[in-house]
């Protein structure tokens, strides 16, 4: 029997219609196969990571049950990506649409197409702040709880909610 296990998705968008890029994922990762949505953050607005002439980004987390295996995951999130027409410039760039795999239950896994827990998450605001949203209690295998890795994050690193869906970058 196949076990359900609990995967969290991070969704992040800086061009063509960030808002509803965002919105568009969020649907689409409602609409998985094999899979049913259990929780959605609201919208977060982030200042870019590397490059700073670049638009604020759009973020969110999805919380999915599925069966599908990691690498499954991962190809149907790619699916994802490619139908939106993604655009991505340039590295630690702009990008229309980037689905990561944040976590996969409590699993670790060093594969060359795919990093579980995804590396990015002890550093980043614009994921911490919605997954805390979600659960301060999930555990990051090999870092700790979500609400102690957003207490050890620099002040200088925010993320701030967007309470109006119409707002555009
Ligand atoms: P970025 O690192 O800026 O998000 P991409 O979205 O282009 O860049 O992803 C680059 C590669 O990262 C993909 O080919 C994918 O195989 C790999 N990858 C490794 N671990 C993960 C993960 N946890 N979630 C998503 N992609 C991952
Ligand atoms: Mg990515």
């Amino acid at each position: 029997m196949t076990v359900a296990e609990t995967a969290w998705i991070g969704v992040g968008s800086n061009i063509d219609g960030p808002v509803s890029q965002v919105l568009r994922a969020l649907d689409a990762l409602a609409g998985l196969p094999s899979s049913r949505l259990l929780q959605r953050s609201s919208l977060y607005r982030s200042a870019p990571m590397g490059p700073q002439d670049q638009p604020d980004f759009i973020n969110a987390v999805v919380a999915v049950e599925t069966t599908l295996e990691p690498l499954e995951l991962l190809h149907l999130m790619q699916d994802i990506e490619r139908r939106s027409g993604r655009r991505k410039l340039r590295h630690w760039g702009e990008r229309s649409l980037d689905l990561d795999m944040l976590l996969f239950g409590g699993k670790t896994l060093r594969h060359p197409r795919l990093v579980l827990p995804h590396p990015g998450i002890p550093d980043r605001a614009f994921v911490l702040y919605p997954l805390a949203e979600l659960d301060p209690t999930i555990m990051v295998p090999g870092h700790g709880r979500v609400s102690e890795l957003l207490d050890r994050l620099p002040a200088s690193s925010t993320a701030s909610i967007i309470n109006n869906p119409e707002w555009q970058v």
